[in-house]
């Protein structure tokens, strides 16, 4: 595999152990692993770039979205969440194929590719089709088949069947930048049987599982109302929380649920302006989540319900979120927003000795910002970096994007994807799913 320069960056926001921002530093990665960070590389690679003028830092970590949504981007705005639901997202969803998915996921990647995101993780169908949308991308995804069973025994048996099957369809891939992860969607629309099933399957096959948890006030009312309590703590009670546990959303929790998931080791995936929009009213308690030792990673749920997949745009409102909630502007600092979606997005997904940071031995996911456009100036130093990362970067400013050592996108011109091809198949693909 070649070797890749990156020389001489403006700064590089390691987000190692001790935060480091080095300035006027390079990267080498050799094989996809990055073998030194620092100053100005003696090495020569096959490929250099030259970063003066760029801020690197590690690719961003999507935690939770639904990437062939993409094509409902716009469709069904200002509505309530089971209007929404009910009356838009799932007639449309009714209708997708293999193909509408695959075009669907497309759109995304080179979305995501656009605004540094160089990891997600994936809950939908068709998963086959998104996998092989992930593969030609070149991203990095966390992919799994979205289980609802209902309560219906023969539903479950045949849901399970469609998650081995995309088990198998990963394994058979062989493909390390494809991971598979369990999803079961929610513990109101999957039976305990199929929860449990889950939760065995991921522990036996390092997987992590995927799953939506107390998103609305109204989920959490109807469980107390039909179980006599609240979403997680009816979770422990049948030996459903884990430490492969990634749970989305998370808005309205007590904070003895949050001890029960820190207990458990589970990890959240925080969606604030997916939340926002869909008005679901509650904020999850990040601080608590914090004391507790929850790891948390940030995600933008699907574009529609957010409507991008644009990580820089979501760390900016998740610390405004928290500040207006909390009446307290050192609440979620910069610092603790670029974790979020860095180094413990990875941590969340298990994988923080992989990716989540710029240093040796990590795999080379970075991405370069463009550190002199008008709204990164003036720049005035080290100690500001991160905070103009958080609040006044915004995707457009990403330059260039590289996953594995492999550059996906440079000078904003994406590599691994036909951009113009997958934006017209998109918009046909689209058309068609609205007009059947
Ligand atoms: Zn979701």
């Amino acid at each position: 595999m070649p070797s890749l320069l990156i020389k001489n960056a403006d700064w590089i926001v390691t987000q190692n152990a001790k935060r480091e921002v080095l300035p006027n530093a390079s990267v080498l990665i050799r094989d996809g692993v990055i073998i030194e960070v620092g100053k100005a590389s003696t090495c020569s690679a096959d490929d250099e770039i030259d970063a003066r003028g760029k801020i690197a830092l590690p690719g961003l970590v999507n935690a939770h979205t639904h990437v062939s949504m993409t094509l409902f981007r716009g469709l069904a705005d200002d509505m309530l969440l089971q209007d929404w639901l009910q009356k838009k997202i799932w007639p449309l969803e009714a209708k997708h194929t293999d193909e509408t998915c695959y075009f669907g996921a497309l759109l995304g990647c080179a979305e995501m590719i656009m605004s540094g995101t160089t990891t997600f993780v994936d809950m939908y169908f068709h998963m086959e089709h998104v996998a092989q949308a992930v593969a030609e991308s070149g991203l990095r995804g966390f992919l799994s088949y979205g289980v609802i069973d209902l309560f219906d025994q023969a539903k479950a048996r045949l849901e399970q069947d469609n998650t081995r099957k995309f088990f198998e369809y990963v394994q058979a891939l062989g493909n390390p930048r494809i991971r598979f992860a369990l999803g079961p969607h929610a513990p109101y629309t999957c039976s305990e049987d199929t929860l449990l099933w889950a939760k065995d399957f991921a522990e036996k096959n390092g997987a992590i599982l995927h799953i939506h948890i107390a998103e609305t006030r109204r989920e959490q009312a109807d469980f107390q109302r039909q179980h006599g309590m609240r979403v997680v703590e009816y979770l422990d009670k049948i030996g459903a929380l884990s430490k492969n546990m990634l749970a989305a959303h998370c808005s309205w929790l007590t904070k003895s649920e949050v001890g029960l998931l820190a207990k458990a080791g589970a990890s959240v995936a925080h969606c604030p302006v997916s939340n926002m929009k869909l008005a679901t009213g509650g904020v999850a308690p990040l601080p608590e989540m914090f004391d507790a030792g929850i790891v948390v990673g940030l995600g933008t749920d699907s574009a529609s319900s957010n409507n991008t997949l644009d990580m820089f745009e979501t760390m900016k409102v998740c610390a405004l979120l928290h500040k207006a909630h909390r009446w307290d502007p050192t609440v979620l600092n910069a610092q603790k927003v670029l974790d979020l979606s860095t180094i413990d997005g990875a941590r969340a997904l298990g994988v923080g000795g992989e990716i989540g940071s710029i240093e040796v031995g990590k795999r080379g996911d970075i991405v370069l910002l463009d550190g002199r456009a008008p709204n990164m100036m003036p720049v005035h130093g080290r100690g500001t970096i991160v905070s103009d990362l958080v609040y006044s970067a915004s995707s457009g400013n990403v330059d260039t994007t590289i996953v594995n050592g492999d550059v996906l996108m440079r000078n904003r011109q994406v590599k691994s994807l036909s951009v113009s091809e997958v934006l017209s198949k998109a918009q046909e693909a689209a058309l068609q799913l609205v007009a059947s």
